[in-house]
């Protein structure tokens, strides 16, 4: 999969593509990552990026020229790749989104810092707006880093064991249920008799309600989406089908 990175503070990603499974992803060529410096692109002698709003308001946008000629930069050898500005204005991400961005390759991360970017660069050149969430950070490069962190985990042969997500939060409209590592009994602390059982089927049903009862617990809104059986609704104390 290949990322183009649009930023002003490129040094911030070294630690996060430099480690774990993105430097393993990166080195296995799963994952191909270009980073622009915005402010190389500016014309401006100063090298300047940003400029007071028009109309007037607080803080600093972003300019359209330095961002327009980085994208064209970006999209030079890769014209079919798709634009994603990193806006708290945008789609709330979701597995299901980072599932089928990891099929929509090659991406063009945009990320703003100020108070955001010109409006033109949105309308011209974005495809997609999404933002991590219902808060404001100071820039696009964590959200960059969130998105490229969920994508890849969808890129096969990119986690090594290619069955983990299946059993993850969400795959199924449920939260993941507990889960437990040696030592069976830490501090007086046991783990449930029938994880060590090792009868699958008990297993399976015992992990089952505590993922229905664990969603219902912390995220009621996902069992509206979940497919349900009627032993599920038994759990979750509600009328069978
Ligand atoms: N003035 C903008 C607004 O009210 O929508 C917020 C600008 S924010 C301070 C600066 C930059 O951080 C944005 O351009 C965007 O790239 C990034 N950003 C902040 N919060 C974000 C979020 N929740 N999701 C994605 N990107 C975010």
């Amino acid at each position: 999969m290949k990322i183009s990175i649009l930023t002003l503070f490129p040094e911030m990603f070294d630690g996060y593509l430099n480690s774990s499974i993105a430097k393993r992803a990166c080195e296995k060529g799963l994952l191909e990552v270009e980073i622009y410096n915005i402010r190389d692109f500016s014309i401006d002698s100063h090298k300047k990026t940003d400029d007071y709003p028009y109309g007037g308001g607080a803080g600093l946008i972003m300019t359209p020229q330095p961002m327009f000629d980085a994208i064209e930069k970006a999209k030079q050898n890769k014209p079919e790749a798709k634009v994603i500005y990193l806006s708290p204005q945008g789609e709330k991400l979701n597995n299901t989104m980072a599932r089928k961005l990891s099929s929509w390759q090659p991406l063009i991360l945009l990320c703003g810092h100020y108070e955001g970017i010109d409006q033109r660069i949105i309308d011209k050149l974005c495809d997609m707006e999404i933002s991590i969430g219902d808060y404001v950070l100071t820039g696009g490069e964590l959200p960059a880093m969130v998105l490229i962190d969920a994508i890849m985990r969808f890129i096969p042969k990119a986690l090594g064991n290619e069955d983990v997500h299946i059993e993850e939060s969400f795959e199924d409209g449920l939260l993941e249920y507990p889960q437990y590592t040696r030592p069976s009994d830490f501090r007086g602390m046991k783990v449930p008799d029938v994880l060590l059982s090792g009868h699958h089927e008990n297993i399976e049903r015992f992990r089952r309600k505590k993922q229905l009862e664990k969603t219902k617990r912390m995220r009621p809104d996902l069992l509206k989406g979940a497919q349900l059986t009627n032993e599920d609704l038994k759990v979750l104390g509600r009328q069978e089908k």
